[in-house]
């Protein structure tokens, strides 16, 4: 399942990024999803929770922010926002958009406790 490989990667990233800033513990990991990564929050959220389980980094919770899909017509220049997969221009119909938004998965921030304070 698509979650449980977000979630394997950003346990790995989150780990490998605690040693280097050397902390004792992680408490939370904020995470931008753009819309087309179609990830269901609570899955990734669940698998993100199991998998850092076993590591370093465990009880540390992930927190999701959704970014809307925008798209921008080439015909109009009208953006179109949705949650959901929209390809047509709300104003003129037309199909050629650029997507402006709604690809992204990246670690926004995450908080911790330093080690020997
Ligand atoms: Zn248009």
């Amino acid at each position: 399942m698509h979650e449980w490989a977000i979630a394997d990667n950003l346990v790995k990233l989150v780990a490998a990024a605690a040693r280097r800033e050397d902390l004792e513990s992680v408490s939370k990991v904020v995470i931008r999803v753009g819309a087309l990564q179609q990830v269901v929050p609570e899955t990734l959220e669940m698998a993100f929770r199991m998998m850092a389980e076993e590591t370093e980094i465990a009880g540390a919770r992930l927190k999701i922010e959704p970014v809307l899909l925008k798209l921008r017509c080439r015909n109009c220049q009208t953006i179109t926002t949705g949650n959901d997969f929209v390809f047509t221009c709300q104003k003129c119909g037309g199909v050629d958009l650029e997507i402006i938004s709604g690809k992204e998965l990246y670690i926004d921030y995450m908080e911790g406790e330093k080690k020997g304070t």
